[in-house]
């Protein structure tokens, strides 16, 4: 049994000051109080800062750690799809299977609980069969030329299902196919290429047009059409990135579905590609389902949900931390269990140093970090 006291417990949207939680020897919380005196609590540790549910991670590509510094920062879009296209080749299974082995170790140490991952190959699974990381993998269908069974042999492993790539890179028997699972993940509106491509405009229609590919789902007229007209309403719907979403688009996609989807933010991600904003403010203005991924270290110097709740300064920090537990864990079925610190679940813990208050406004400060203490 441990009992954990701090100054602040930031959980579910709300701060309550002067937290104690106590929990069992399997992290399962028992009790969760506010203390008055320090001193009338023995055998308890004080932590000077903000405690929280452990983090989820909504996006990432574990696989993809050994890209660490491999890719040129504002390359945009095409280039980024290019460079990755370049370097894949030029590292050992064992360098591969090193750097993703580590950059999952340092999640668990900054407070993950559970990640929504991409996988295109076997590379991560026999780490995470032995990681206390809970992993849920969706192993992508990519590519206009490729088969709809591609990915059985990845489908086979515990939690894994497949998921299309995207709108714009799977045609429509292949989208669909991938798209029948109970749970999908699709990369969405990351670039306005994405868009461009329905107009017969921008790199990927001039890409596609260099290869002699015809794509069968154009006659949509826009990404969230096509998501919409090849998507059943019953899905859970994971949309990564948004950067070029509009407000139409928002309000078909929340009209069509019957679970309100979860719209991803990769704020690091896009900062390091092509320079776009994570489209925060417009989705809350709909009310939407959000939650925080990081990407891959292709695309990003660090897999930390801390700095990327940093580059989201004009969201109430009580609400960017939902999105970080609360909103993931449900995006993903594991609300029942992890996501927040209520009595009967087993959360994780993790503690906040470096947050500063002006009022009643809270914010990360720069040197912020967080730590796992249970
Ligand atoms: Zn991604």
């Amino acid at each position: 049994m441990r009992r954990i006291a701090a100054h602040y417990l930031i959980d579910r949207g709300q701060v309550i000051p002067r937290p104690v939680v106590e929990c069992d020897d399997e992290g399962r919380i028992t009790r969760v109080e506010q203390w008055e005196r320090l001193d009338a609590m023995p055998s308890t540790e004080f932590y000077a800062g903000a405690l929280t549910a452990g983090f989820v991670n909504a996006h990432s590509h574990l696989e993809l750690s050994y890209l660490r510094g491999a890719i040129e920062r504002g390359t945009g879009f095409g280039g980024f799809a290019r460079a990755i296209g370049m370097v894949r080749g030029n590292y050992t299974m064992e360098q591969r299977k090193q750097a993703l082995a580590a950059a999952s170790a340092q999640m668990w140490a900054e407070g993950v609980q559970a990640v929504a991952d991409i996988v295109n190959d076997d590379s991560s699974f026999e780490h995470k069969r032995t990681s206390p990381i809970r992993y849920r993998n969706f192993a992508e269908l990519f590519g206009l030329c490729t088969a709809v069974d591609a990915m059985d042999y990845l489908t086979r492993e515990s939690d894994t299902t497949l998921t299309p790539h995207s709108t714009y890179s799977l045609q429509s028997a292949a989208y669909i196919a991938a798209a029948q699972n109970d749970t999908i993940s699709v990369h969405f509106m990351e670039s306005p290429d994405e868009e461009a491509l329905y107009r017969g405009e921008g790199s990927l229609a001039a890409w596609y047009s260099r290869m002699g590919w015809e794509c069968d789902f154009l006659h949509y007229g826009s990404p969230a059409k096509r998501l919409i007209g090849q998507t059943a309403p019953k899905a859970k719907v994971l949309l990564v990135h948004g950067c070029c979403l509009k407000d139409e688009d928002v309000e078909q996609i929340l009209h069509h579905f019957t679970t309100p989807p979860t719209f991803v933010l990769c704020p690091q991600s896009n900062r390091y590609i092509s320079g776009l904003r994570a489209p925060a403010e417009l989705l809350m203005r709909h009310g939407a389902h959000i939650a925080i991924g990081t990407d891959s270290l292709a695309s990003n110097d660090n897999l930390s949900i801390l700095e990327e709740l940093k580059l989201l300064p004009s969201v109430p920090l009580a609400e960017r931390l939902r999105w970080a537990t609360l909103s993931g864990a449900e995006a993903l079925g594991m609300s029942g269990e992890i996501g927040s610190v209520e009595v009967g679940k087993r959360p994780g813990l993790v503690l906040i140093e470096g947050i500063t208050r002006e009022g009643e406004e809270w914010q990360l400060s720069p040197q912020a970090t967080s730590r796992r203490l249970l």
